[in-house]
């Protein structure tokens, strides 16, 4: 049988989200490397899936891309899996995609859950273009300056935000982007809690207190003098 790295989407916070393709891919692996093997076994023991786990994230992802593309050479089939959502997008699964890209390996995607589209699927915002750019840093200034280079922005930007910060983020779009500007707060999305805001931001930063501040965000801003 000839190797294969497969990338595999897991539920963002929702189990029944699983595709049958993703759980006959996790059965089919001989390895599957996932960012943390607590998440991961619970989510294979609750499939009924049982497989060798290899942890591969942030901080030796660099070292096991090779090693992992070298198994995929020597015919395995690797599954990446991150602890929610689709492998390499602000989670590992990249670089162990470009390394078999650059060896010529067979990669294929199990698509599913992604918490950035479901987002921007849900929001209102316009989705025939988007920027995704992950994680602000968390200084004040770069997110300052984040903020001022989108100002004319003429696409939807997405971005993720600990929910520690979504109060103070929201604060800063009214004041850098102005009040008017439409943003869209999507919160536990899949899951019990699920909300999602989205309006000008003068009038969705005072919503975001509470229970409203708890979990985890997606923040999307929409193209300047886009009205809903
Ligand atoms: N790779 C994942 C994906 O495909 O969505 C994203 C991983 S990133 C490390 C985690 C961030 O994604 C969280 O901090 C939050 O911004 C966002 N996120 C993940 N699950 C979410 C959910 N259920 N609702 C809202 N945002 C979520």
């Amino acid at each position: 049988m000839s190797g294969l790295l497969t990338i595999v989407a897991t539920p963002i916070g929702n189990l029944a989200d699983i595709s049958e393709r993703a759980k006959n891919t996790l059965r089919e692996a001989d390895v599957v490397a996932c960012e943390d093997t607590r998440v991961t076994g619970n989510l294979l023991r609750l499939l009924g899936i049982e497989k060798p786990l290899l942890a591969y994230h942030e901080h030796n992802e660099r070292q096991l891309a090779p090693a992992l593309a070298g198994r995929v050479a020597a015919g395995e089939r690797v599954a990446v899996v991150c602890d929610a959502g689709t492998p390499g997008l602000s989670d590992p699964g990249f670089r162990v995609v470009r390394e078999c890209r650059r060896r010529g390996l067979a990669v294929s995607p199990m698509p599913g859950p992604c918490a950035l589209i479901a987002a921007l699927s849900a929001s209102g915002l316009p989705t025939n273009a988007f920027r995704f750019a992950g994680f602000l840093p968390p200084k004040s200034s770069a997110r300052l300056r984040f903020l001022e280079s989108i100002r004319d922005a003429a696409e939807t930007v997405v971005l993720y935000e600990s929910c520690h910060r979504v109060e103070k983020f929201a604060a800063e779009i009214v004041a850098t982007l102005g009040p008017e500007r439409v943003v869209c707060f999507a919160r536990e999305l899949t899951k019990l809690h699920e909300t999602i805001l989205t309006g000008a931001a003068g009038d969705i930063a005072p919503q975001l207190t509470g229970n409203n501040l708890r979990g985890e965000f997606v923040v999307l801003v929409a193209p300047a003098g886009f009205a809903l």
